[in-house]
């Protein structure tokens, strides 16, 4: 057998070898020993988990000619030629790539002639959920009439693609993701049975990686035979670590070309196939460290990479805005450094959040907020008096513990606060920002990134403020009651008086009422833009640090 893939090698050829999904093995089977068989089913769940496999199973359960216990046999000539593949009666089919009517009605035509030589003819529409609107409804006609000796199994990653119609014919079986310890344990069994030496902590890397999907894990496992018969942690971790920093590369990529969304596609693809978001996070730092260095000409010195990859760096650093490549390396160590401290509900968030942010060019960027709005990263550190010094003059002079003065610069209508509060205004709490978010952040560090990705105070209407957020996604985000209450918090505290928040998508935003000015303008003066010099002398600064240079927190 050598050469076969392991997946395949090892694919289980009776429902006791199938992992990780007991409720349906047992409930296939149990129906199968009461010869209660339906004439369509539906397996759903994510790749990997073995919905295929048990769509094979059930066609050799079903036609096995050995008693109704022992079925399926894998040894009647019915097993054999499914297992070999060369079953006439068993018809399979990728809907990717025969999506149409055409197929379908193949189908249709076909499904009344009698089986060859089993009992029945089972088709397994694999992806189905890719048919057209016209191959379901000629499926779903017949699903409506099915001739006795057929059965149909619908196999799909994405059931809520699938018309409820068709749903309503099929008997559901949802697969779950394999837990981590079936999967360790069978990547065991599969190694001693290859006669490989696997550590421990290797296999339990394999199988968090394939996060569920057993069939990754066991190809990947396969990948690492051609290290020999001995697999170290270390072994993996390489095999790994090239797959994220490929993906670290592309995002560098769309970070420079400015393409949001296949960026934000990258990171989620990435962590769906088992990425680990820490690793993936300083990966990202990496290329971005490198191409900082390249684009202030100390690539000759610093880096010995091949020619090729050197070429491809350099036409990626060159075609790289400076204040974005800065302000992603900002976002993506504040994100690293989240998620060192352990993962959130959504892995991927911090991620998205830092893609999003390093694009901002108004609101504060992590350079200008006051030191512990976010964790420093050397960079900003060593940085800051250049920094400070462009945005805290007009706020440091202004600043007097609460009373606005900057009114003379704002429209005169803040001249008529609302009795309700004691002179709360626009100016005062848009000053006041930097410290809400540090005081968010000591409550909840994920809900200051939602914050950090340019969501700005614009009107105060009494105790009620008003604040903008600049994506449509961080609806949900922000919507979480738990996050209101944060902010709210927040802002009640560095204000010293207690606040109702009220948040609206930017472009949803009108002002309430005349009494309050739209406040773009002065944000972009005083929100932290940086200009040319701060960056000139952030980018020498990055530069004299040379090779040494690291932004992760160790
Ligand atoms: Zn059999």
């Amino acid at each position: 057998m050598a050469g076969q893939a392991l997946y395949l090698k090892y694919r289980p050829r009776t429902f006791e070898e199938v992992v990780g999904q007991e409720p349906i093995t047992r409930t296939l089977q149990n129906a199968l020993r009461q010869g209660r068989i339906r004439h369509a089913y539906l397996f759903a769940g994510p790749r990997g988990t073995g919905k295929t496999t048990m769509a094979r199973l059930l066609a050799k359960a079903v036609n096995c000619l050995a008693d109704e216990e022992k079925r399926p046999c894998n040894a009647c000539s019915i097993c054999i030629a499914i297992n070999e593949g060369r079953l006439l009666d068993l018809i399979e089919m990728d809907a990717a790539s025969n999506r149409g009517i055409d197929e379908i009605r193949d189908i249709r035509e076909k499904v009344g002639f009698r089986p060859s030589e089993a009992r029945f003819k089972v088709y397994v529409l694999d992806e189905a959920h890719m048919l057209t609107e016209p191959a379901f409804n000629a499926l779903l006609k017949t699903l409506e009439e099915p001739p006795p000796h057929v059965i149909f199994a619908l196999v799909t990653t994405d059931p809520h693609k699938i018309p409820a119609t068709i749903i309503s014919r099929c008997q559901r079986f949802d697969f779950r993701r394999v837990p981590l310890p079936a999967i360790v344990n069978r990547l065991a069994a599969i190694a001693q049975q290859e006669g490989m030496k696997v550590e421990p902590a290797a296999l339990e890397l394999i199988a968090r990686q394939s996060a569920g999907a057993l069939r990754d894990a066991i190809s990947l496992l396969d990948q690492l035979t051609s290290y020999g018969d001995e697999i170290t942690l270390e072994q993996v971790q390489n095999v790994l670590g090239t797959v994220t920093t490929a993906v670290a590369g592309q995002l560098a990529a769309c970070l420079a070309d400015g393409q949001i969304a296949a960026g934000l596609d990258l990171i989620n693809r990435a962590l769906d196939d088992g990425a680990d978001p820490r690793q993936l996070g300083r990966e990202v730092i990496e290329v971005l460290r490198v191409l900082l260095l390249i684009k202030q000409g100390s690539a000759a010195h610093g880096f010995a990479l091949p020619a090729e990859q050197a070429a491809e760096m350099n036409a990626l650093a060159e075609r790289f805005p400076i204040e974005r490549l800065l302000r992603a390396i900002h976002a993506f160590n504040a994100a690293t450094t989240e998620l060192r401290r352990g993962l959130p509900v959504i892995p991927q968030l911090p991620l998205e959040m830092a893609l999003v942010e390093s694009f901002l060019t108004i609101g504060p960027p992590a350079v200008t907020a006051p030191s512990g709005a976010r964790e420093a990263p050397p960079i900003a550190t060593a940085s800051q008096p250049a920094v400070s010094s462009q945005i805290a003059e007009p706020s440091a002079a202004t600043w007097t513990g609460g009373q606005p003065v900057r009114e003379s610069e704002r429209a005169p209508s803040i001249s008529t606060p609302s009795p309700a509060l004691q002179a709360l205004s626009l100016s005062e709490v848009e000053r006041a920002w930097p410290q809400v978010l540090q005081a968010v952040r000591q409550r909840n560090p994920t809900t200051q990134a939602v914050l950090n990705t340019g969501c700005q105070p614009v009107e105060v209407n009494g105790n009620e403020i008003v604040v903008t957020f600049p994506f449509p996604f961080l609806r949900e985000k922000l919507g979480d009651p738990q996050r209101c209450m944060e902010i709210q918090e927040a802002l009640s505290e560095v204000l010293r008086t207690r606040c109702r928040l009220r948040l609206v998508l930017a472009t949803e935003y009108t002002p309430s009422s005349a009494v309050s000015s739209p406040p773009s303008e002065e944000r972009e003066t005083d929100g932290g833009t940086l200009n040319d010099q701060t960056l000139g002398e952030i980018a020498r600064w990055a530069q004299q640090r040379g090779g040494e240079t690291t932004f992760l927190p160790s």
